[in-house]
């Protein structure tokens, strides 16, 4: 008989998955391209699917750049409209974002739609349709290492490996300034903190670790460190095939 899926659906055997849930700036993306090229897995960045909701939803006129509250409709059916055109590489060594075939990759990254994100992504209506296309990509996969923040708990809560990254916040603060090329380390701080406080607190799927994920702080450690110590994890739990 064949396993049931994550969705609930009856088919394949599922993709293996580890999920690397926790804030921004806590490592988390390097982590997990560096994991899933170790794995020669896909990648998915669960983020990059609400900032482009996020760039679509500023050029609907749903809400204002800035705004911290998400409109009180519309951002559901815009998720609906704009889910099937988003096209996202799941080539850890590739990222690339499409909408309706414009490419976005850069503008997902912008000012406006980072002061955004976060009043779009509390929409319980918006997540249920990028919740959904999220697993559907996961399907596509073998092996996929998934990055966010409701990883663990909503998306995927039967992953076999659940990572949670941790780090100080003027650390985080730091690699953000340094990965976003900005000088202004405060004003990135108090964006992140901003932002933390809305994902931490929001009512659907608040960004907070899953009970059974492994944490890990990242404050003192170097990618490569947090990589050999999920790889580690991930071959615990089976995970790592032969080839890897
Ligand atoms: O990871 P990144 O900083 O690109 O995420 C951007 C925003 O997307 C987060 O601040 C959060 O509001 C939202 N997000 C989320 N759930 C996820 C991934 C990201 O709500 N699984």
């Amino acid at each position: 008989m064949e396993a049931p899926s994550d969705c609930g659906h009856v088919g394949r055997t599922p993709p293996d998955v580890v999920a690397i849930d926790g804030l921004s700036g806590a490592g988390k993306s390097s982590v997990a391209r560096a994991i899933a090229g170790r794995l020669g897995w896909s990648y998915l960045d669960t983020g990059a699917c609400y900032r482009a909701l996020t760039v679509a939803a500023l050029e609907a006129g749903l809400l204002e750049p800035g705004d911290e509250q998400p409109p009180t409709g519309g951002l559901e059916a815009l998720a609906v409209a704009t889910l099937p055109t988003l096209q996202m590489s799941l080539d850890p060594c590739a990222a690339s974002v499409r909408l309706a075939a414009v490419d976005v990759t850069g503008r997902i990254r912008d000012d406006a739609t980072t002061r955004t994100v976060s009043a779009v992504s509390a929409d319980a209506g918006l997540r249920r349709q990028a919740v959904a296309w999220q697993r559907a990509m996961v399907q596509r996969t073998e092996g996929c290492v998934v990055e966010g923040r409701d990883i663990g708990t909503v998306v995927l809560p039967r992953a076999p490996l659940k990572v949670w990254l941790v780090a100080d916040a003027d650390a985080r603060a730091g690699r953000r300034a340094a990965q976003d090329r900005v000088s202004d380390r405060r004003a990135v701080r108090a964006g992140l903190d901003r932002r933390d406080l809305i994902d931490g607190a929001r009512a659907v799927a608040p960004a907070v670790p899953a009970t059974d994920a492994v944490v890990i702080d990242t404050t003192t450690l170097g990618i490569e460190q947090v990589v050999d110590r999920v790889v580690e994890l991930a071959a615990q739990r089976g995970l790592v095939r032969a080839s890897a």
